[in-house]
């Protein structure tokens, strides 16, 4: 990493320099694979939004006006780059986040989909034209930027996650603020440097680092037009409600507790590997990760046999080792909450079959939990109620099909939902009932591709437009209808009308 430039502590980027914050307050940031102290980061104040927002502004004056074509451009030389240093970048969220490094490589992955997404922004923003539509009168929608928009991003994807929004927002020709995670606000600062490596114009591309304080400076501020958020579900719904009273366009993507119904006819021992993957993949930090198993009662106990083997067979420790399966979670605090609720989860009847608590005793200077399995859970046991966040998945088991529904439907949340079948009937029946906004057919993680819309439902998303695909632009523009009418010289009627008889 550029130190010389990034600092430490570390700085704000903000009119395409980097800045120092004019906090006194500062958060460590260790290596959660390790606990070696990577950088300190400052929690910024609303000053700093203030200097910020102020540099975005009077970037959109010219930002705004640069021809799509020439903002397409940049984003076609930004990618150049983001595949030259695919490998750096890859690293560096391993060492932030935790997650090993093919998980870091798929990540990066992700977040190349919605770049090269938001190169057709020509296409994406044409506007819509009908001539005629009363004698000589013509009307067309044009599309246009909001002006200064904000993202406020959560750990676990820390390039990913900003590349929903971002690409989109500023090849549509606004001017953007990132507030990454004061967890993991390594990546964003690389990501910055390589924007203006790029060709960004300074001003058009902000970062200012810190939690609390900045969110607020963002969501309050006047000239901040719209607030993408992604995050846990209390602070997505106070986002959404303090961006809505403050005049803003918000979109704020929530939490999550992901059920896969396992039906009796699918091969048990595929989809035991698939629920593993997802489940412990990333360390279950993961807001489309399996958190929550339904299997019908005639299958569970051969299921549970495979998905205990499947755990054992994962590999835990540095995820910048090679053959390492399973990181760390984020922070010591983090995993104390998870120990809690594994008490909880025993205290309320659960079974545990498989205690990820032993193992991580072997690697203590980082915060490991190994594959932590349930037996026996019901849809009223706080570990189902709640999302952990961790590799921690709860089995319950139901009598068929309905019964499984029926569980499923009474979890707050609605992100993903995944059924394991052979049988088209009950496939094509759970697409139809089933209440999340993702939804897979013998797929892990059905997270959909960047061109597809983003879309949790009930408290797993607050707003309308969702994140990525056509709702992205469309979130990060406005329409205009023109009427018009055009007259010769000398022509001083106002035009005919047409009258309609029944
Ligand atoms: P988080 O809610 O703790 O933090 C997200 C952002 O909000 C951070 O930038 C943080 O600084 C800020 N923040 C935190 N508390 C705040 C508060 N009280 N007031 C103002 N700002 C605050 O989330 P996290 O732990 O970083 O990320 C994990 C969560 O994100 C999980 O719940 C996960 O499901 C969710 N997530 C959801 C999606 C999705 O698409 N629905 C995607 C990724 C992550």
């Amino acid at each position: 990493m550029n130190t010389a430039i990034v600092g430490n502590p570390l700085k704000n980027y903000i009119g395409g320099q980097w800045v120092d914050s004019l906090t006194t307050r500062f958060e460590d940031v260790p290596n959660p694979a390790t606990g070696e102290l990577l950088s300190r980061v400052p929690l910024s104040t609303r000053e700093d939004v203030d200097k910020a927002v102020a540099a975005a502004k009077e970037a959109f004056v010219s930002w705004s006006a640069t021809p799509v074509v020439d903002r397409a451009r940049i984003m076609f030389r930004f990618h150049s780059l983001l595949v030259k240093h695919e490998d750096e970048l890859a690293r560096m969220i391993t060492m932030e986040n935790g997650k090993n490094l093919p998980e870091a490589q798929a990540e990066l992955l992700r977040g190349l989909e919605m770049v090269e997404f938001a190169c057709g922004m020509p296409t994406l923003m044409m506007g819509e034209t009908l001539p005629n539509i009363a004698n000589s009168i013509d009307s067309q929608v044009i599309r246009f930027p909001l002006g200064v928009v904000g993202g406020i991003t959560p750990f676990n994807f820390p390039v990913m996650v900003p590349m929903w929004m971002y690409p989109i927002a500023i090849t549509a020709g606004n001017t953007f603020i990132l507030k990454p995670s004061e967890r993991t606000p390594l990546s964003s600062i690389r990501i910055a440097e390589l924007l203006k490596e790029a060709g960004l114009p300074d001003g058009v591309f902000n970062v200012v680092n810190g939690a609390h304080d900045v969110v607020n400076g963002l969501l309050e501020h006047p000239d901040v037009k719209a607030i993408s958020f992604v995050g846990s579900q209390p602070v997505a719904e106070y986002v959404y409600k303090t961006a809505a009273t403050n005049g803003k366009r918000v979109q704020a993507l929530a939490g999550a507790k992901n059920h896969h119904l396992v039906m009796p006819d699918t091969d048990l021992k595929r989809a035991a590997k698939t629920i593993t993957s997802s489940a412990f993949g990333c360390a279950g930090e993961r807001c489309m990760a399996a958190s929550a198993v339904v299997a019908v009662e005639e299958i569970a106990d051969e299921l549970i046999a495979h998905l205990i083997e499947e755990a054992n067979a994962l590999a835990m420790g540095n995820g910048l080792e090679e053959g390492i399966d399973l990181g760390p979670v984020i922070r010591d605090s983090h995993l104390s909450k998870v120990h809690d609720y594994i008490e909880k989860g025993v205290a309320s009847g659960a079974a545990l079959v498989r205690d990820g608590r032993e193992e991580a005793q072997k690697l203590p200077d980082g915060y490991f939990l190994g594959p932590t399995i349930f037996d026996k859970a019901d849809a009223e046991m706080v570990i189902v109620r709640d999302e952990i966040f961790a590799p921690v998945l709860s089995v319950m088991r139901v009598k068929d099909f309905e019964e499984g529904l029926e569980t499923i439907s009474r979890s707050r949340f609605g992100n993903g939902a995944t059924i394991y079948t052979n049988n088209g009937k009950w496939g094509r029946e759970f697409v139809q009932q089933v209440e999340a906004g993702m939804v897979g057919v013998n797929v892990g993680v059905p997270a959909p591709m960047g061109f597809f819309a983003f879309s949790g439902w009930k408290q797993s998303f607050y707003g309308d437009l969702h994140a990525n695909g056509k709702d992205g632009v469309l979130f990060f523009t406005k329409k205009k209808t023109v009427t018009s009418r055009w007259f010769e010289d000398g022509d001083t009627s106002i035009g005919s009308q047409k009258v309609f008889v029944k």
